[in-house]
């Protein structure tokens, strides 16, 4: 049986706030901000902390990581341009948060994370929520081979480089959003999959990340 996820007026309240902020900040994606606004970030929080809860900042989830902070989860779903069916990877599961979000918006999620303590929350957190989100304790790096191709691949660390894995296991027309720069600050980059092997490149924003660690990233 499912626990319930305890959710109130107080909170969509909260949530509404929030996400006032994220359009002033330039999110114009209304699917975007309808899935943000239904979902408790909430319980990602100790009850010490609620109020950080829908403030847009990241947050410490514990093994050194973070919730990313909302606008970056909006903007980057943006980017991502997922829709309904669509078979998508996220590499860094952290909270289960930017999965979820993926899920609402009817994407079919994938998602890898390295860390175990974390892995072992979010499946928990998933067997609670009525999304076939399938996740993977590994190295994202190398993206999920045996569930490949993907039309959508999302990474939510900041990596050295462009991992050739997650490009080889991206399908024709497929998008891959990705932090990519040094360990203080990344730039958002979209790849997009074109015929004859060609890729288009389009760069965005600059962020801070957690480093994507692993074979095909930062040392671990
Ligand atoms: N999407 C997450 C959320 O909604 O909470 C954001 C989590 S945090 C910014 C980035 C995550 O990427 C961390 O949980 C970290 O352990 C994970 N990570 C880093 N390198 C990874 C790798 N090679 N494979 C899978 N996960 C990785």
């Amino acid at each position: 049986m499912r626990e319930s996820i305890e959710d109130s007026y107080r909170h969509r309240g909260m949530r509404r706030a929030l996400l006032g902020k994220l359009r002033e900040k330039g999110i114009h994606d209304e699917r975007v901000l309808h899935a943000i606004g239904q979902i408790p970030r909430h319980i990602f929080f100790d009850a010490a902390f609620l109020e950080h809860a829908y403030q847009d900042k990241a947050f410490p989830i514990g093994e050194g990581q973070t919730i990313s902070q909302p606008y970056t989860v909006a903007r980057q779903t943006e980017l991502l341009d997922v829709g309904p069916g669509m078979k998508t990877l996220e590499v860094g599961t952290g909270s289960g948060y930017q999965a979820w979000v993926l899920a609402l918006l009817g994407a079919k999620v994938f998602s890898v994370e390295r860390i175990p303590a974390l892995y072992q929350k979010a499946l928990h957190l998933f067997r609670r929520l009525p999304y076939a989100v399938q996740l993977h304790l590994g190295d994202g790096t190398l993206g999920w081979k045996s569930r490949a191709p993907f039309e959508r691949i999302l990474v939510t660390a900041g990596a050295p480089f462009v991992p050739d894995a997650l490009l080889e296991q991206l399908s024709l027309g497929g998008k891959l959003v990705i932090p990519v720069g040094d360990d203080q600050q990344q730039r958002m980059i979209r790849l997009t999959k074109l015929a004859g092997n060609e890729i288009r490149k389009e760069e965005f924003e600059v962020y801070r990340f957690v480093p994507l660690k692993g074979k095909l990233g930062w040392n671990e």
